[in-house]
């Protein structure tokens, strides 16, 4: 469910309609509804009720410091992966307690930066990185605490892009491989082992590979207890999918995604953290884009929009579905016609969709892009001199811009040209 609806035949987000926000800020751009964001914090944060618990954030999904600061008052923590998201994290007001750091590859000054600053904790990918966080904690005189990331070695099924828990994936470290790895942990002074941390790839949207990852975690809970670890803290991670059609597919709901973790893990008085990210803002976010031209082709129609694969790169990296609607809507029984719908890139792969239903459109019109909150701005780029694209964001009958479009100056002026030119 969102805050996306229609009111009188115009798209409305919550109780602001899109047409206001494209007039004040022109095309393209992102908005994000508060009401949405609260309300998928809300079902996470509920499921786990009568556990001990923190929802983690994973920032990475939509990281703008409103979107963190509005779900960090709700009461979440955050799930970070480089020194700038937690810089970003920090500046938006949430409290290093409530941040954890996860990612393949941290390095010696992100690592300073967080133990710095203060974190709930590492999650450690590899033993190098833990012989480095062990060094860096013991130069600035201080325990850093830790989990490690197991690689459970389970299917995700999902896109090969985003499965993270197969053996041959570059994250964690090898289940079976955690005995050693936990007992070389416990040796280093720097390190305080906590927990053990999984997250087995995104968009899953079936509970199985879920249970049998958390289903191994509590084997290893109960073997590294028995060999002498304090294991009370599981972090579980995100990966809990949406569906980017309205029609058809419909992924677990959390609140049956909290009952697996109570009964996979809940007899073992562990605190539960999870990390989603593409669940809390995915459907909490349009791109609002513009029809520029109608394109008559050999036997197809192209919508050109003024939004590209450099402001949603999602259908062309990963194939994704995102359904694309008119800002006003059509109207009942108004045949639709097929199009292909593009960006104006010079790329094939700057294609959004194929042969997909409209209702006839012109030049002007806005078209919506649903399912875009996550994973759309932040992988933004500015290829082809394109500036990265606005985001607002609605709360009630109110909007914001929370970041703005930069000028072609200030994307220019980033160039410097050497001397001897
Ligand atoms: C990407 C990522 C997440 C969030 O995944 P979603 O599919 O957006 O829920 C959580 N934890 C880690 C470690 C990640 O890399």
């Amino acid at each position: 469910m969102d805050h996306f609806l229609y009111r009188d035949g115009a798209l409305y987000a919550e109780d602001v309609p899109i047409s206001e926000i494209a007039a004040a800020v022109g095309t393209p751009f992102y908005v994000y509804s508060t009401a949405t964001l609260l309300r998928h914090f809300q079902l996470f944060d509920d499921a786990l009720e009568g556990t001990e618990h923190l929802v983690c954030y994973a920032m990475k999904a939509a990281s703008n410091q409103a979107i963190l600061k509005t779900l960090a008052q709700a009461g979440a923590g955050m799930d970070v992966v480089s020194g700038g998201e937690y810089l970003r994290a920090k500046a938006a007001g949430v409290s290093g307690d409530k941040i954890v750091f996860s990612g393949v590859g941290k390095t010696v000054d992100e690592i300073r930066t967080a133990l710095t600053g203060g974190i709930r904790q590492f999650n450690v990918e590899s033993e190098p990185e833990m012989e480095v966080i062990n060094a860096v904690a013991l130069e600035l005189g201080v325990v850093a605490p830790i989990t490690v990331r197991v690689n459970p070695d389970v299917d995700a099924k999902t896109h090969a892009k985003i499965a993270t828990g197969k053996s041959e994936n570059k994250f964690g470290i090898p289940i079976a491989r955690a005995s050693e790895v936990y007992a070389h942990a416990a040796s280093l002074p720097g390190l305080e082992v906590i927990g053990i941390d999984v997250h087995i790839g995104s968009q899953l949207t079936e509970l199985e590979p879920f249970e049998l990852a958390y289903t191994k975690v509590a084997e290893l809970t109960e073997q590294l207890r028995a060999e002498g670890h304090n294991i009370r803290r599981l972090d579980l991670g995100g990966g809990l999918g949406i569906p980017y059609t309205r029609a058809n597919d419909a992924p677990p709901l959390p609140v049956e995604y909290g009952a697996l973790i109570k009964k996979t893990l809940g007899h073992l008085d562990c605190e539960i953290e999870i990390e989603p990210g593409r669940l809390i803002a995915g459907n909490a976010g349009l791109m609002i884009s513009k029809v520029i031209y109608v394109k008559s082709g050999e036997g197809r129609d192209f919508l050109i929009l003024d939004g590209a694969m450099n402001d949603l790169i999602r259908p062309a990296m990963y194939e994704a579905h995102h359904d694309i609607v008119a800002v006003q809507e059509p109207a009942p029984g108004l045949e639709q016609q097929p199009y292909d719908i593009v960006g104006p890139v010079c790329e094939t792969g700057d294609t959004f969709a194929k042969q997909r239903n409209m209702p006839p459109l012109a030049p002007g019109d806005l078209v919506a892009f649903r399912s875009a909150g996550a994973y759309g701005a932040v992988m933004a780029s500015e290829y082809n001199t394109r500036p990265l694209i606005p985001e607002v964001l609605v709360h009630g009958d109110q909007f914001a811009v929370i970041r703005e479009r930069p000028s072609f100056d200030e994307i220019i002026n980033r160039d410097t040209i050497p001397e001897w030119l």
